[in-house]
């Protein structure tokens, strides 16, 4: 993945919108459905068309896609909107029936893109047909895995490439349905920043009050687009109802999103600067969240030590937590005297905790 300008030149080839959106149902369900929605999308900024026609369901029992009859339907949306279509491929018979009914771009779902041997499977079934294909990231929040199967496609001469981040499954529950883990995204686009990178903020949301402020954050850390779940009736889905939005909803949102002009030399270094500072806020939210945990877990010893009448301050084990600190904050070339007032700070943080659990009722 050498060629810089390589990865770039589907974007300006299609003369594709920045930020480019791409709009639709998560599920292709019926023509009508998708004609509609197709129609209502077309008067937004949304370009490009997106809906499953075979849909990966994490458990057995719930509506596994339309099938190769909704690549018709795709088909028509295009000959009606101009849009240009996207669809999600699983295996080659699955791309050979999309590139029948000329659908422009192809994705590589999250639960392929973990398995290396479906990866290969589908480049080889890619090789010599100058598509448009975008990785999403893989469930597990793992680059390696993620970059592997970029360079899987390019090593089948696949020159037109993107990814996708649309977050990571975790067992803990959050406020997403899959932990944003910036990053990962944000390693990937310094390792390759030209290769263009998209948002799902429909599937890391999992509803849709969140949606707008995810864009927001991609657009600060210069994402090249946006994937967003539309659907003329989200409430009645056949699928991730809780997530899509209205065409409408879709348009207000790109009304309100803050887009980075390109410009001159000035601008351009604000660009840089302000996507730097979203970095920062990014690892600011890591940390203060860590902490956050931190002291949940030094509640926790706090009611064991309250239960024992144990005495909160253990000189011993504080000396020693100070010391592997130091050691590690020196591999991470941080000073000393840093760490030091850091970790004095944390530690009477969790001292004012577990002072509260043993006496409630003391100042
Ligand atoms: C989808 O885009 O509808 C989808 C199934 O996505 P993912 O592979 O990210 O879960
Ligand atoms: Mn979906």
């Amino acid at each position: 993945m050498e060629n810089k300008k390589e990865l770039r030149s589907w974007l300006d080839a299609f003369n594709l919108s920045h930020p480019l959106v791409i709009a639709g149902p998560c599920s292709a369900e019926t023509e009508e459905q998708l004609l509609k929605t197709a129609h209502q999308l077309k008067e937004t900024d949304a370009t490009v068309l997106r809906a499953g026609i075979w849909k990966p369901r994490t458990r057995p029992g719930n509506f596994e896609g339309v099938g190769a009859l909704g690549l018709k339907w795709l088909q028509k949306a295009k000959e009606e909107t101009g849009m240009l279509t996207t669809t999600e491929v699983a295996n080659p018979h699955h791309v050979e029936l999309a590139l029948k009914h000329d659908v422009d771009i192809l994705w590589i779902g999250a639960r392929s893109t973990v398995s290396p041997f479906i990866v290969q499977e589908l480049a080889d079934a890619l090789k010599g047909t100058n598509k448009t294909i975008l990785v999403k990231n893989p469930v597990n929040p793992d680059l390696a895995l993620w970059l592997g199967a970029v360079e899987r496609l390019h090593q089948a001469d696949i020159k037109n490439l993107g990814v996708i981040h649309r977050g990571f499954s975790t067992y803990e529950k959050t406020k997403y349905r899959n932990n944003p883990e910036w990053q990962i995204p944000i390693d990937l686009k310094n390792r390759f920043p030209d290769l263009p990178l998209f948002l799902d903020p429909s599937h890391i949301a999992g509803r849709r009050d969140i949606i707008f402020d995810l864009c927001q954050t991609a657009l600060d850390l210069n994402y090249d687009g946006l994937m967003i779940e539309t659907h003329y009736d989200p409430e009645n889905a056949w699928s991730d109802a809780a997530q899509q939005i209205t065409p409408e909803r879709l348009d207000q949102i790109t009304i309100d999103l803050r887009i980075r002009k390109k410009g001159d030399e000035k601008i351009a270094f604000q660009n840089e600067l302000n996507t730097l500072r979203t970095q920062i806020d990014v690892i600011d939210n890591k940390i203060v969240e860590m902490l956050g945990k931190r002291m949940t877990i030094a509640d926790a010893i706090g009611e064991l030590k309250k239960e024992h009448n144990v005495a909160i301050l253990q000189v011993k084990r504080w000396n020693e937590v100070l010391g592997r600190m130091i050691l590690k904050g020196e591999e991470s070339k941080l000073s000393e005297e840093f760490i030091l007032r850091l970790y004095k700070a944390i530690h009477q943080e969790s001292i004012n905790h577990q002072k509260k659990i043993i006496h409630p009722n003391q100042e």
